[in-house]
């Protein structure tokens, strides 16, 4: 069983030399902390419906979670379109700045996010907010989270600009534990899209998966939950354990 930093721990725990410890909590945004995978939705049917056509309910379930590189893409095929480079970009930028424009109306919780926020920030554990929405878009959505908490939940934030490469590989996660000066077997990551998931496995760590718009299969090293309420740092304890339990452990590169 792992131990809480920063909690106290019973003589149960006999093999704490080994036991994994539970020291960071690393946060995906879009979908899991807020509901913001409503407005990128709304963005991208309405783009659709500018360039002709209406884009499938199956390709916007799709597109939760991956890069607007691969969202434009699954967006193009579904219309049967063909973009150059450039056009695919302008798309992009045309999506992006929509969906600014309906996050800066104020941005929804998902159930359950606040007080696991407040019940991470409370046993001292590190945090992360590890997003692939660019650092601007990514801005007016902290400052809907600081606002509603009347606190900073995150000791830093990691933004789909600022890392080499963008869920599902592994780097944005690596990059924050780097920052966080933790290790990846200490780490539990949140995420509600397979790409986030794919990402948080392949970087080391033990994954809750939170699934509400995309389909999500069971695999080693992810604990599946409907959502967030009833999520503390003891549930999070649990995730790390049942993580780091599996028979062939998940190592970074
Ligand atoms: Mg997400």
């Amino acid at each position: 069983m792992p131990t809480v930093e920063g909690m106290a721990t019973t003589g149960q725990l006999t093999d704490s030399g080994t036991a994994p410890t539970l020291r960071a909590v690393l946060f995906d945004m879009d979908g899991t902390l807020v509901e913001t995978e409503e407005l990128w939705g709304e963005a991208m049917f309405e783009l659709a419906a500018r360039l002709g056509g209406r884009m499938s309910d199956e390709a916007r379930a799709a597109t939760v979670g991956t890069s607007m590189r691969v969202a434009m893409g699954i967006l193009h095929a579904d219309l049967g379109i063909r973009r150059a480079e450039a056009e695919l970009w302008a798309d992009a930028a045309w999506v992006e700045a929509r969906t600014a424009e309906l996050m800066s109306d104020g941005v929804a919780w998902r159930p359950g996010a606040p007080e696991l926020l407040r019940s991470v920030r409370a046993a001292g554990l590190a945090t992360a907010l590890v997003t692939t929405t660019t650092r601007a878009v990514a801005d007016i959505v902290l400052r809907s989270i600081r606002d509603g908490l009347g606190e900073d939940p995150f000791d830093l934030t990691v933004c789909g600009d600022e890392v080499p490469a963008r869920k599902p590989d592994p780097s944005p996660y690596l990059q924050a534990m780097a920052a966080l000066g933790v290790e990846p077997g200490e780490c539990v990551v949140i995420e509600d899209s397979q790409a986030g998931i794919t990402a948080g496995l392949a970087a080391g760590a033990a994954v809750l998966g939170v699934p509400a718009l995309q389909a999500v299969a069971p695999e080693p090293g992810l604990t599946l939950r409907d959502g967030l309420v009833g999520v503390g740092v003891r549930e999070l304890a649990d995730v790390l354990s049942a993580g780091r339990s599996m028979p062939v452990a998940v190592a970074a590169g």
